[in-house]
Parts: structure tokens; C-alpha cells; sequence
């Protein structure tokens, strides 16, 4: 039977994805060791160093290793070349060159996807764009900022920020990750629930088509119905269809006042009563965070923030807006997770411990990542009213197959991340890894959800989208592919094989 919201039939079975299966037998992206680095052509490394500078293009192996991968676990594939673009016109002349001579092109920001998003075509050109970090303009009038796509996230929220103004997209990466990478995966964070997501942020975009056309869509219009929503399809699209140059975003006024809290419960199950109760109330947090008993343990042993440590599940709660209102909330949340047997409540006193709290659970993936040879995340997603449902099931899972999977996430959102702590030399640990996942997908999908709320899909997850998205929507999608990259040279092989 169909799932609401999905075209996919949960009951069929899952392609062989092998994506966690021995590194060299690994469909469409097998992994090459450095040996089997491509060379790029001579002339074509001759004329990119005439577009940027030749202190602006790496070739030497040692220098390309750090951009042989990104943020996923156990991917690896060395580029052609790295190439940092300082200007739209640099970009769109290494496009134009890339299209030319049929080199494949991968865009790249800070390299902390988790779907393989930035793993480099062997051989490919790199091209980074973190040398693009300008912010070049903050209109108060239209409450807009207009950056270039490498700046960081946390770069563009500081600037809001001092502007007193707020800009709340905020993933865990924010630190470091640019603000085309958030755009090009459409990234969530922990305001979610109540800011949503970076597409509800950017107003317009400036891009790059592969052959090195540059194109504006979107403008400072808060309403705007001029033709297709051009802008729309290139959120999101992980560099598939075009280079992001600049962003022109939106940004809101600064909430007055915040309350952080956090609670613990001896049951997960307590823990998601009082998310769907706050729901239910009809209150609308900008944050709730779940962390399991695993997560919680990690996060304290890393970050020392003194989080309880007697419990299953962690609620990090925070309400923000009008001071009466966040006064009302915060009693409101603190009352319904008491009636859930909370066995204890913490209120953050001032802002620096409500950073504090905050910062435990956005080092939730690093705190896991020490503990065993092999990260791999993954964001399974389902509506919210399912989610204590999918806890259970992730749990059981991990006791199925033996293996240790910390889980935590955006539970207001439904968003989890399943973490399994493993190590990918162990190649019958890591079949045990992919069956485990093929459940837990199929069981989102049964649930209504979907098998990526927020990394996207990449190389990570292509061969599970056919069955996720359908035959109609893949067709689709594989259509204007052609026709923005005919040539199929940006990010080849992302998303599925054109
Ligand atoms: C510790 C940690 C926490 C994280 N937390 C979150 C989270 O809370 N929410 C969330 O959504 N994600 C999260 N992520 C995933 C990741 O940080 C995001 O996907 C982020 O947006 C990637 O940004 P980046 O600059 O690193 O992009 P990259 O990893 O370099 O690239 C990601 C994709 O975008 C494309 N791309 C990059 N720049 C451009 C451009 N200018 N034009 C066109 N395409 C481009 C790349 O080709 C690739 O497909 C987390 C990752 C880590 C490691």
C-alpha cells in the first residue's frame, strides 16, 4: 500500500545499496585509493590557473587529500584538482572551461554534508567556495542581507545579530558550514520546529549554469509570482543544476526574550508524550531536542556540561519571542513534562547557560564520533505523531543486529538521527550496518516519513531514492538535469546516475 505523503510501497524491497559494504565494491562511487588519482588535462590545469591564479589551484596529492571527502562516513575519492573561485566571474569562466572540455565539476563549501553530497568524480575539478565569504549588504528597509555563498552560517547570524536583527536557520555545523552548502541541501537545525528550514530564509539567488551562463532568480518581493519559482528548484538540488554565487536572505526581528530548559525522563516514551503534548497544547517551541541514553552519556563525557546522567531521554526545550509569552510557554512546557514524569527540570539562568545547553546537544554527533572507529548519521524522518513509535523501532533494530546506535535529533520536527557507532574495516559489522538501515527506512516510510529529513541524498542514499520518490518524480528529475547540464558534468553521479 502506498504511504501518505510518499510515492514509495514500503513492502517492495530495497535496491542493493552496498553503501556500507566493503569500500571497493561500493555501486557507482567505488572507492580508489590515491594511486588511482585521475590527472586533469594539462592545458585544462594550464587555463584554470589563468582564471584564478595558480596559488588558487591545488594538484599536489597531499593538498588534495583533505578535499577527498566530506562529512560521511567511509567515503573517499581523490579530485583531479582543487580550485577556490574568488568571484561569479571565476566561477562562471571554470564552468564555462569545465563544460567545454566535459570535466566533471563538484561544487564545494566547507565539506560537512553528510550524504556524500561534496565527494569528488574521480579525476573531477573541485570547486571551492569558501574564498567567496563577503556579507555585501544588510538592507534594514527590506530586512535582507545579500552574502556570497561561502561565507558561514554563523558568520551570517553574528552580522544579523549585531544588526539586531536574527537569521535562524541554525544546523549543528553552523560554524563552519557555508551558507551554499546550506542552501544547495536545503539544511534544517535545532529552530526548525518554529523557524523552519533555509528555503524560508532566501529570497534570491545568484547561480552559475554549467556552461558558465550566470542567472538571477528571486528578488528582495515579499510576494512575487512572476513564472516558475526557478529558485525553489535550485534549493536543495546538491549541486546538481547549478553553482550558487550569492544568496540574498531573509532575515526577521530578534525574538526579546529566550527560556533553555532541559528535561530528563527514566522512559523514551514519557520523553515523546510530552512533545506531543506541548503540540497538542498548541505551543510551538523554537526548539525541542531529544537525546537518548547513549547520546547523553557521550555529550557529557565530550562537552562536561553537567547534563544528568541517571535517564533514558533528554529534552532540550527552548521558547522565544514577546517576554510574557515566553514566561507562559516556558511554565506551560515545564508543567506538561512534570505531568510526564520528568525526573528533573533544569531552567537556564542566564544566556550563557542556555548556550551552554545548547552547544551539548549540537556536539551530539562529534561527542558519538569519538567513540568508535565509524560514524554514520542518518536522518530518518516521520511525522511527529509517529515518533515514539520510530524511537522504539530504532532500538529495536540495534538490538536485532547487535549493533550500537545512538540516537537523537529534532524531535519536534520528527527529524531523528540514528547514529551507529561501528567501523567500516569490520565488513560483516558493516552488512549488519546496511540491513539495519534498510529496515529503519522502510519503517519511516511506513510510518509516512521519509528517508532524508535534512542531509539529502548524494551518493548516501541514491539508491533508495527510485523506490522513495517513484517513477514519475525520478523521471522528472532526471529531465531537468538534462536540461540545465546537458553535458552532465556538475556533481555527476549525485542523487542518481544520469
Ligand atoms: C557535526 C555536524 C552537524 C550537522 N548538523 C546539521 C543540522 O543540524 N542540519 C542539517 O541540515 N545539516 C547538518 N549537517 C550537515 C551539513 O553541515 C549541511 O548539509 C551543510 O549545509 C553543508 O554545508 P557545507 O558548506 O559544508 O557544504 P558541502 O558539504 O561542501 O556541500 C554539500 C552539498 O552542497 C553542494 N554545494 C556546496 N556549495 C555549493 C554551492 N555554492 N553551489 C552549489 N552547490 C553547492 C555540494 O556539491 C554538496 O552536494 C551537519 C554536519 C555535521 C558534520
Amino acid at each position: 500500500m502506498k504511504q501518505a505523503g510518499s510515492t514509495c510501497d514500503a513492502s517492495e524491497e530495497w535496491p542493493d545499496s552496498h553503501l556500507y559494504a566493503p569500500l571497493t565494491e561500493r555501486q557507482g562511487f567505488p572507492m580508489l585509493g590515491f594511486s588511482n588519482c585521475m590527472a586533469l588535462a594539462q592545458n585544462t590545469l594550464y587555463d584554470l590557473k589563468q582564471i584564478v591564479g595558480a596559488e588558487n589551484v591545488l594538484t599536489e596529492a597531499e593538498d588534495l587529500i583533505p578535499y577527498s571527502f566530506d562529512g560521511t562516513a567511509a567515503l573517499q575519492q581523490m579530485p583531479g584538482c582543487v580550485v577556490f573561485a574568488k568571484s561569479t566571474q571565476e566561477t562562471s569562466s571554470i564552468l564555462k572551461l569545465a563544460n567545454q572540455t566535459k570535466t566533471p565539476i563538484v561544487a564545494r563549501g566547507s565539506g560537512t554534508g553528510l550524504s556524500g553530497g561534496s565527494l569528488p568524480t574521480a579525476g573531477c575539478i573541485v570547486l571551492c567556495l569558501v574564498k567567496m565569504d563577503r556579507i555585501l549588504e544588510l538592507d534594514h528597509a527590506n530586512l535582507t542581507m545579500l552574502v556570497e555563498a561561502g561565507v558561514t552560517t554563523l558568520h551570517v547570524a553574528e552580522a544579523a545579530a549585531t544588526a539586531g536583527l536574527f537569521y535562524p536557520p541554525d544546523p549543528g555545523s553552523m560554524k563552519i558550514s557555508t551558507i551554499g552548502g546550506n542552501v544547495a541541501e536545503n539544511s534544517g537545525g535545532l529552530r526548525g520546529l518554529k523557524y523552519g528550514v533555509t528555503r524560508n530564509y532566501v529570497m534570491g539567488l545568484e547561480l552559475v549554469l554549467p556552461d558558465g551562463e550566470v542567472l538571477w532568480t528571486g528578488n528582495k518581493c515579499v510576494k512575487d509570482v512572476a513564472g516558475y519559482s526557478l529558485k525553489d528548484l535550485f534549493i536543495g538540488s546538491e549541486g546538481t543544476l547549478g553553482v550558487i554565487t550569492k544568496v540574498l536572505l531573509k532575515l526577521i526581528p530578534k525574538p526579546a526574550a529566550k527560556k533553555t530548559m532541559v528535561a530528563t525522563f527514566a522512559q523514551m516514551d514519557q520523553a515523546a508524550q510530552t512533545v506531543s503534548d506541548i503540540i497538542a497544547a498548541q505551543i510551538i517551541p523554537c526548539t525541542l531536542e531529544f537525546l537518548d541514553r547513549m547520546t547523553i552519556h557521550c555529550v557529557e563525557d565530550f562537552a562536561k556540561v553537567g547534563l544528568p546522567l541517571n535517564c533514558e531521554a533528554l529534552l532540550l526545550m527552548e521558547t522565544d519571542g514577546h517576554p510574557a509569552a515566553v514566561a507562559e510557554e516556558a511554565a506551560q512546557m515545564e508543567a506538561l513534562a512534570r505531568k510526564n514524569g520528568a525526573l528533573e527540570l533544569r531552567v537556564a539562568e542566564d544566556e550563557a547557560e542556555s548556550n551552554r545547553l545548547a552547544t551539548a546537544r549540537r556536539s551530539a554527533f562529534s561527542a558519538l564520533a569519538r567513540v568508535a572507529p565509524t560514524t554514520i548519521l542518518e536522518d530518518a524522518t516521520v511525522p511527529r505523531s509517529e515518533l515514539a513509535k520510530m524511537i522504539r523501532f530504532v532500538a529495536a533494530v540495534a538490538q536485532k543486529y547487535q549493533l550500537r546506535i545512538g540516537t537523537f535529533g529534532h524531535m519536534g520536527d520528527g527529524n531523528l538521527h540514528p547514529t551507529f557507532l561501528t567501523d567500516e574495516r569490520n565488513q560483516e559489522e558493516m552488512h549488519r550496518v546496511e540491513e539495519a538501515f534498510k529496515e529503519i527506512f522502510d519503517e519511516a516510510i511506513r510510518l509516512g516519513g521519509t528517508i532524508t529529513g535534512e542531509h539529502g541524498i548524494g551518493v548516501a542514499k541514491k539508491s533508495f531514492l527510485p523506490k522513495f520518490a517513484g517513477e514519475a518524480q525520478m523521471r522528472v528529475m532526471r529531465e531537468l538535469r538534462r536540461v540545465l547540464d546537458p553535458n552532465g558534468i556538475l556533481n555527476p553521479g549525485k542523487m542518481f546516475d544520469v
